[in-house]
């Protein structure tokens, strides 16, 4: 990379974007500083899914012990149906090691707050500036000048948008007022006790409850896998009512939602009062993920629907390729550098950005619906289907085989 953005690189936002691009950079000897609109770093949702492809990237960066000590791998992929509780298709995870064999990392349920403590403590606070919103970004003579709430001005010669599905740097880049996209589908979500959960068959596993214009997907998180991750997912409201993620509910609209399904699912639902509804919004699919010397990462650039938990996974991808390229010896220049940034990950993480889009119809048939028996078929070849998002190995997307 030039000697010029060695000197100054500015990642917004101290999310698993950001922390994970600042920790990947360290460890290629260049320094980043973070600018965080949180006063402190608190985890943002319940819980996160984490699979190979980002599993083997934490463990470069010599997470992985920490991880496995609140971590729980789940015993199997199981897919049933939403009033029988039968099961449709299911795949070994934890059981015969048949994930990590298969992926060469493993896949873990973990606590949002444990990742963020994880990431944060690993920072150890170098480069992380808490209280930084940014409001504005100026090009002045290849310099990027960003502006905060808080008064701060900074220059920086490279920004890393690390900055969510609202993100600022999105605006900067791509010269649109446009803010997130709302998919006509929304969640609730919680986290209870195992203990609580009497009826749940097979607690260990992750599982997706499939039932018509609905789904519920749960996972066990923590050491031991004593509490359980769900996030149940419905069709609508057509129209999102306010410019947030969140709208606020009685606690039985949510029930109401899953009115006849199993009884593990109603128990699930039952077990959490709740107050908020969470509209499920994406990014709109951008053509360029860079302009002058700023760039998008994560959710900035491709935030998706949850159905395929890629989201965070991808985002740590972004991380190490970025932080990859930018630590490698170039006189290409910066644009050229930010251009194979994009080549490498536009493509991918847009086809799994489409394929999620598609899974969520796949998740909601009814049980007459014709297609069904096509769609328990796509199920039980999900390795083979979907083996391609957890075989990826970022370094050596840059690199090549010996990378
Ligand atoms: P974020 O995590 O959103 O972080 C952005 C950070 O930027 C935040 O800390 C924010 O405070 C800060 N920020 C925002 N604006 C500014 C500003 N102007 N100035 C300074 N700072 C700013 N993904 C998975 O891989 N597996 C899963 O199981 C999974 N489950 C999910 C469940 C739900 C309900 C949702 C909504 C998402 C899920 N995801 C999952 C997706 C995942 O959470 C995101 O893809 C991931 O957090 C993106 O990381 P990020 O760093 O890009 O953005």
């Amino acid at each position: 990379m030039t000697e010029k953005t060695t000197q100054r690189i500015a990642i917004i936002g101290g999310g698993i974007g950001g922390l994970t691009l600042a920790l990947a950079l360290r460890a290629r000897g260049l320094n980043a500083q973070v600018y965080e609109q949180a006063t402190q770093l608190s985890e943002i949702g319940a819980a996160v899914a984490l699979s190979a492809n980002a599993t083997r990237e934490l463990a470069r960066l010599g997470l992985l012990d920490q991880l496995w000590l609140v971590s729980t791998e789940p015993s199997e992929l199981i897919y049933r149906n939403w009033r029988t509780g039968d099961r449709v298709v299911s795949h070994n995870v934890h059981h015969d090691s048949a994930y990590q064999q298969r992926f060469g990392a493993p896949y873990f349920g973990v606590h949002r707050g444990d990742l963020q403590r994880i990431l944060g403590a690993a920072l150890a606070g170098e480069g992380l500036h808490l209280g930084h919103r940014l409001i504005d970004i100026a090009d002045r003579n290849g310099t990027m000048a960003l502006t905060f709430a808080n008064g701060a001005e900074v220059e920086a010669d490279l920004v890393v948008g690390a900055d969510g599905v609202r993100s600022v740097v999105r605006r900067f880049v791509t010269e649109q007022p446009g803010g997130a996209t709302y998919s006509g589908t929304s969640a609730f979500r919680g986290i209870v006790p195992t203990r609580h959960l009497p009826t749940l068959p097979d607690p260990q596993a992750i599982q997706f409850w499939m039932g018509p214009n609905a789904h519920l997907l749960h996972y066990a998180i923590g050491a031991s896998g004593q509490d359980i991750n769900y996030f149940a997912v419905v069709e609508g409201p057509e129209q999102w009512p306010n410019s947030g993620s969140t709208c606020e509910i009685t606690p039985a609209e949510a029930l109401a939602a899953f009115a006849g399904w199993h009884p593990a699912v109603t128990e699930m639902i039952a077990a959490t009062e709740h107050r908020l509804r969470w509209g499920l919004f994406v990014a709109p699919y951008l053509l360029k993920w860079h302009r002058n010397g700023a760039v998008l990462l994560g959710d900035s650039a491709h935030a998706m629907l949850p159905h395929h938990g890629q989201g965070a996974n991808t985002t740590i991808e972004d991380a190490i390729v970025l932080a990859e390229l930018l630590a490698a010896p170039s006189d290409a220049g910066l644009e050229a550098l930010l251009q194979r940034y994009q080549e490498l990950r536009r493509a991918r993480t847009r086809k799994i950005q489409s394929s999620a889009w598609r899974t969520n119809a796949l998740l909601h048939l009814d049980d007459d619906d014709p297609t069904l028996a096509a769609r328990d078929l796509r199920l039980a070849a999900f390795p083979e289907r979907f083996g391609w998002i957890h075989d990826f190995d970022a370094v050596r997307s840059v690199n090549g085989p010996s990378g």
